[in-house]
């Protein structure tokens, strides 16, 4: 059996429902979850290093305030609460730049904290998984979330970041080659990169795709919702390698597609065989 959970980052409280519904339906409907990696409180001036603005932001804005929590859009809330194959994460506080790259933990505390809040301001339980912007967890942001989720899901690990106390089971995780470990109670998951992203080719996304579920035993495939609308026009050629995907995950016998719940239980009843991926 391979796992698939698949990942979607960004939403946040200015993002357009009709963008989620267009690129998700096909999903929802045929019983397969989507996980939401849901920004907290967004800052509506988020940018990127060289200054431009963050491509999850609307083209036209004026009048926002700086920050919009999650309950400042009724609708997209009412939206995840009647889908409930939608799984939300925890995706950064306000998504500025290397925000948990920090090295003060009372900063990336209150971040969290306020994170939590705004999950349970707007209705919604708050998530047990956190996805970092860009990657970037320092030291005091992993002994942090250890003490606030049950998983962590990121690009890659490096030592020198990591707690000292979890050193040796990131040794062995070297060793084996294994893309996913634990430390402690704390689940860790890596990707194999975003294989299904606009900055790729459409021609054989697909093929890359089904080749890296191929190559282990649960993979986590990451995207973005605003890339499918760059521009403000929907991308029709990229939509419609997503849906194939969808097509794809649910016909083929021996692929399951996971919500990030099941990694976050220690024993999921859907996938009885997940744990022992995390006992190296
Ligand atoms: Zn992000």
């Amino acid at each position: 059996m391979k796992y698939v959970l698949l990942r979607d980052d960004d939403t946040n409280a200015l993002c357009p429902t009709a963008c989620l519904e267009r690129l998700y339906r096909p999903f929802l409907d045929r019983g397969l979850p989507v996980n939401l990696a849901t920004i907290p409180c967004v800052n509506t001036k988020a940018c990127l290093p060289d200054g431009r603005r963050e491509g999850f932001l609307p083209v036209q804005q004026s009048g926002l305030p700086s920050h919009l929590p999650l309950a400042a859009n009724p609708e997209l809330m009412s939206y995840l609460a009647t889908n409930p194959r939608y799984h939300l994460l925890h995706h950064g506080y306000a998504h500025d730049y290397l925000e948990f790259d920090s090295a003060q933990p009372a900063d990336i505390a209150r971040r969290l904290d306020a994170g939590i809040a705004s999950f349970e301001a707007a209705g919604l339980r708050p998530p047990a998984t956190f996805v970092a912007p860009y990657d970037q967890i320092s030291r005091p942001a992993y002994r942090e979330l250890a003490r606030r989720f049950r998983v962590i899901s990121t690009g890659w690990f490096e030592f020198r970041r990591l707690p000292a106390r979890w050193w040796g089971r990131y040794a062995i995780k070297k060793i084996t080659g294994c893309r996913h470990w634990r430390a402690g109670s704390l689940r860790l998951l890596s990707h194999p990169g975003c294989l299904l992203s606009h900055h790729r080719p459409v021609e054989g996304m697909l093929e890359r795709v089904k080749n890296a579920i191929a190559a282990g035993p649960l993979t986590v495939l990451v995207t973005h919702w605003w890339e499918y609308f760059a521009g403000g026009q929907p991308n029709e050629a990229f939509i419609a390698v997503l849906h194939q995907l969808a097509d794809y995950l649910a016909s083929t016998p021996d692929v399951r597609v996971l919500s990030f719940g099941a990694i976050e239980t220690a024993t999921p009843a859907e996938a009885p065989g997940l744990p022992r991926l995390f006992d190296l």
